[in-house]
């Protein structure tokens, strides 16, 4: 089974907390709930979480200076920040996503509301689950089993070029900048130079043989897969 996300909820509002507490466990996630800062950075020491939910007004340190100093903290830094804030202001949104949140939510906000924001930030966050089976031409890949095969003839790939065939599969067609590929394949936790994505893809090429021409190379724009290359399919 797959791990639920853990969402911690930085709200001294015991009442605000445990209705959104209940409505996340309800729709698959795991929520942790902190009163204060000083109780949320116990909780960040022990686990990290996938997203934290912030409000803006705590007692002691605001959500802002918490947003600003766990930013500025390497191991925190890449977990996603929401903001929740009762104020409508623009400026104060803005001082929010200056400290480092990654979207803000005003309150007060339907559940749907909160839970499409959350899957939002994690999406932005993630790189893309490899969790289905896909076939364009003859060109097919079975997540499950981490099987690829073009023309029913299986081909040996390594693990960083199944996770670009299958997002480059996912979404046809389309074109996809180096950078957009670093964040959905590799996800952007990493440090990675745009330059380890022409390698791969010069890696999947190869072990595509004949499927190799369906990836593109669109100049000053980036990559994409084709099901119709510009030179005809072979075996
Ligand atoms: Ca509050």
């Amino acid at each position: 089974m797959r791990k639920l996300p853990r969402v911690l909820i930085v709200e001294d509002e015991s009442a605000i907390a445990e209705l959104i507490a209940v409505n996340l466990r309800h729709n698959g996630f795991q929520p942790i709930w902190a009163e204060d800062g000083e109780s949320a950075q116990r909780e960040l020491d022990a686990v990290l979480p996938d997203v934290i939910l912030l409000d803006w007004m705590l007692p002691g340190q605001s959500g802002l200076q918490l947003a600003r100093k766990w930013r500025a903290d390497s191991r925190t830094k890449p977990v996603p920040i929401l903001m929740l804030t009762a104020r409508g202001d623009e400026p104060d949104k803005i001082a929010g996503l200056d400290a480092g949140a990654d979207d803000y939510i005003t309150k007060p906000f339907s559940t749907q509301e909160l839970l499409a924001r959350i899957r939002a930030v994690l999406r932005r966050r993630a790189p893309e689950q490899v969790t289905d089976s896909v076939t364009i031409c003859d060109l097919a890949l079975d997540a499950a089993t981490h099987r690829v095969s073009f023309q029913g003839q299986p081909l040996k790939i390594g693990p960083t070029e199944f996770k670009l065939l299958h997002f480059f599969m996912k979404h046809p067609e389309r074109v996809h900048s180096r950078s957009q590929l670093l964040d959905k394949v590799w996800g952007d936790h990493v440090f990675i130079e745009e330059r380890t994505v022409d390698v791969h893809v010069k890696r999947l090429r190869e072990a595509l043989g004949g499927a190799g021409i369906m990836v593109e190379t669109v100049r000053g724009a980036g990559y994409r897969l084709t099901a119709q290359p510009q030179v005809p399919l072979r075996a």
